[in-house]
């Protein structure tokens, strides 16, 4: 392919393939051998390069360390059964890295710096992608601040890395959650849908409080009224009341855009499902519990594609939700998403990037 972009490669000479077990990977613990790096500096994207995986380098003064102005994304690619790799809507995490990019002062990584490094990445660690049913290679692109300076202003340096994770079956173990009406993740008008490292860290102490009474994970409500139910913190939440399918609608700035969340509605609506892109209260949740009809409860997202929620606690009260039965509207929304991503069907949408 011709290309503009001019990236030098290092390879590794101690690969980490041979000596890796990929019949026990545990989620983002095992890092393939090479990272793509680009610097931000003089007002520009500059020294493209792929290079052995390995410590960086950062001066205690570090920006990010400080202040925080780091955003990162989260996507995957698949082997299909003819050994072709195929990466999963790497378009929509490109353009959502540069809205989180806007909003925290970050520079945008333009489409073609994002595409060259990520495909130039995937070439070199094309053997760390698993052929094996059900398994993937989790990508993680992030920006951060490189600026050595004690001052709150945006900085002058950036650092642009991509590097990947074989992952094995996410054997999607039935989640449960709480729902959260004291403390907030996100507020109108600040950074919740953004992927901005600071958004996790603020949620870290309010989910350890709910697991430390049992819960997995926590269903955040709005920060004012904590009457509508937003998402759960890595993954959008979605209802099946009677049959229709709810999920919090993207008109405030505190859900994040999710990109299992747009293919899922796009499944949903192809299938003839009611859908609605709205609010649904903590009453209703409440009532639709009491009267039977939430019919499914599940998160959406890259890691899991989709959790099936099993209980939820509201207002201090357990509701035991079924087990997910083959003919429920997430198992198949499921298959149908994972068809198109092994390339077992074909891709309609244009969400597939093929590399040979
Ligand atoms: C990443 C993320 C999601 C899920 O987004 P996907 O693109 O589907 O992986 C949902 N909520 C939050 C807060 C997230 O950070």
């Amino acid at each position: 392919m011709n290309t503009t972009i001019d990236i030098k490669i290092t390879q590794t000479s101690t690969s980490k393939l041979s000596t890796t077990d990929f019949d026990n990977l545990q989620f983002g613990q095992t890092i393939s051998d090479h990272m793509f790096i680009a610097d931000f500096k003089d007002g520009e994207w500059t020294d493209f390069r792929v290079e052995p995986y390995a410590p960086l380098m950062l001066n205690p003064a570090n920006a990010t360390l400080h202040y925080g102005q780091s955003v990162f994304e989260g996507m995957k690619a698949y082997k299909s059964k003819a050994g072709e790799t195929l990466i999963f809507r790497a378009d929509a995490n490109q353009k959502r890295l540069n809205n989180s990019a806007k909003r925290l002062c970050i520079p945008e990584v333009p489409e073609d710096l994002f595409m060259e490094g990520l495909k130039k990445l995937l070439e070199i660690d094309n053997e760390w992608i698993p052929n094996r049913a059900g398994y993937s290679l989790y990508i993680r692109p992030f920006v951060f601040a490189t600026d050595d300076y004690l001052g709150i202003r945006p900085s002058n340096k950036y650092k642009f890395i991509i590097f990947t994770c074989p992952v094995g079956h996410y054997y999607a173990k039935p989640v449960t959650v709480k729902v959260e009406t004291a403390y907030s993740r996100a507020c109108e008008g600040g950074t919740g849908f953004a992927k901005a490292a600071g958004n996790y860290a603020g949620s870290l102490y309010p989910a350890s409080l709910v697991q430390k009474q049992g819960y997995d994970q926590l269903l955040w409500t709005d920060s004012k009224s904590h009457q509508n139910i937003e998402e759960s913190g890595t993954m959008n939440i979605m209802f099946v009341i009677n049959d229709t399918l709810f999920t919090a609608p993207l008109t405030t700035s505190t859900i994040l855009a999710g990109i299992t969340r747009d293919s899922v509605l796009t499944l949903a609506r192809e299938m003839g499902m009611n859908v609605e892109e709205r609010f649904v209260t903590v009453t209703e949740l409440e009532d639709a519990l009491h009267s039977g009809q939430l019919k499914e409860a599940f998160g959406t997202g890259t890691a899991a594609t989709i959790a099936h929620i099993s209980l939820i606690n509201v207002n201090e009260e357990d509701y035991h939700l079924p087990e997910k039965p083959k003919d429920s509207f997430s198992y198949k929304i499921l298959e149908e998403l994972d068809a198109i991503k092994y390339g077992k069907k074909e891709d309609t949408h244009g969400w597939i990037m093929k590399l040979q």
